[in-house]
């Protein structure tokens, strides 16, 4: 937790007493993580400083997490596909900015450049690799954490206001940071460090529900979700002699199950249950691109293979990126053929490499 030391926390605290106006954004098409760390530091904010702030999302929050932003006045949940020149103009006039679960302007999509043109201090708060460091004012940037979140509630602990005492996070900053953790960690189940168990263990002793959080986050959704998965398991899913296991729902497939965003959340992480399968990829088609999730067993990088062949990035083992149409292949049908072909070489390649 090199970030977090006394200095900075010194100049978060003066920051944040000195702003007028806040603005929290997250990446595009907000997680758990993105909408919890997010959430988390509004309701710091409003209960701690006459300033309060505004959430502005470039994609709204998807419905299995808007128990979360319950009770937030829509003047303050700014969506920018929804109301562009509000959105862009919480930013620019901004004279204090967190940047939440992304570790460069563009991962915010059509905010990019507001955010850049911003003449807002502008504080990152981040668990990926490769920050942008030179983009921000002050950098919290650590990749050893479950998540935005747990990062968020280390910092926010440090803070004189709540002084190690998780009791003192306003209620529904201890449930939204809660929630980042356990959709990020998919659960408890990867990227848990001891530090994580015991943020959990501080969080459900002040109270938090967090069986009310799982009962929202996986057992709210439609019939359709259980349908599709069926469907990709049994006719959709290939796995290939280097053991990639791939999926790629076309626009069609998206249509006739009705999926809406949020609906595929954890299935990319399935077909790594198989022995064989070291890295598994799930397409999901877009206008004029295809949105590529990628997670991967230790010892292979879904963050490489994001990088080289699927112009994006993230985490060691859990990437993300995206497949231009056209630019990157002519059409959906050369999904398959693309896949096999750039993992072939993404992982004999590193064979060779080993050598
Ligand atoms: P997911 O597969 O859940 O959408 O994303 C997994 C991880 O990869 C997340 O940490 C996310 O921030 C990152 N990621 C997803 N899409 C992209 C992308 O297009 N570019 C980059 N740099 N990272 C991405
Ligand atoms: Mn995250």
């Amino acid at each position: 937790m090199e970030d977090i030391n006394s200095c900075n926390i010194d100049k978060l605290e003066k920051l944040i007493s000195q702003a007028r106006r806040i603005a929290i954004v997250t990446h595009m098409k907000p997680d758990g993580d993105a909408m919890g760390s997010s959430v988390a530091m509004y309701h710091y904010l409003c209960t701690f400083t006459s300033a309060g702030a505004k959430i502005v999302l470039n994609d709204p929050c998807p419905p299995y997490l808007q128990f979360l932003t319950e009770g937030i006045p829509a003047s303050d949940l700014i969506i920018r596909q929804e109301k562009p020149v509000e959105a862009e103009t919480a930013v620019r006039d901004s004279d204090l900015l967190f940047c939440l679960d992304f570790n460069a302007f563009h991962r915010a999509d059509k905010l990019e450049d507001a955010l850049k043109e911003s003449k807002a201090d502008k504080i990152l708060i981040d668990h990926h690799l490769n920050p942008d460091r030179e983009c921000f004012d002050l950098s919290f940037s650590e990749t050893d954490i479950s998540s935005a979140s747990e990062l968020t509630y280390q910092i926010l602990m440090e803070t004189g206001r709540i002084a190690h005492d998780a009791s003192m996070l306003p209620a529904a900053s201890a449930t939204a940071l809660m929630t980042g953790m356990t959709t990020d960690t998919n659960n408890f189940a990867n990227s848990t460090y001891p530090s994580t168990f015991r943020m959990a263990s501080a969080l459900l002793a002040a109270g938090v529900d967090r069986d009310g959080i799982l009962a929202h986050l996986y057992n709210q959704y439609g019939e359709n979700r259980l349908r599709v998965l069926g469907h990709m398991m049994k006719d959709l899913m290939t796995i290939t002699e280097d053991g990639v296991a791939y999926i790629v729902l076309d626009k069609e497939t998206l249509e006739r199950y009705n999926v809406a965003e949020g609906d595929t959340e954890g299935f990319v992480n399935m077909p790594l249950s198989i022995s064989e399968v070291r890295m598994s990829l799930l397409l999901k088609e877009e206008d004029s691109k295809v949105r590529v999730s990628i997670r991967s067993k230790k010892g292979t990088s879904a963050n490489r293979c994001a990088s080289l062949y699927f112009n994006g990035g993230g985490h060691e083992n859990a990437a993300g990126g995206k497949l231009n149409i056209p630019g990157d292949i002519a059409g959906i049908k050369d999904a398959a053929e693309y896949i096999e072909r750039h993992t072939h070489i993404f992982l004999t390649q590193k064979k060779e490499d080993e050598k």
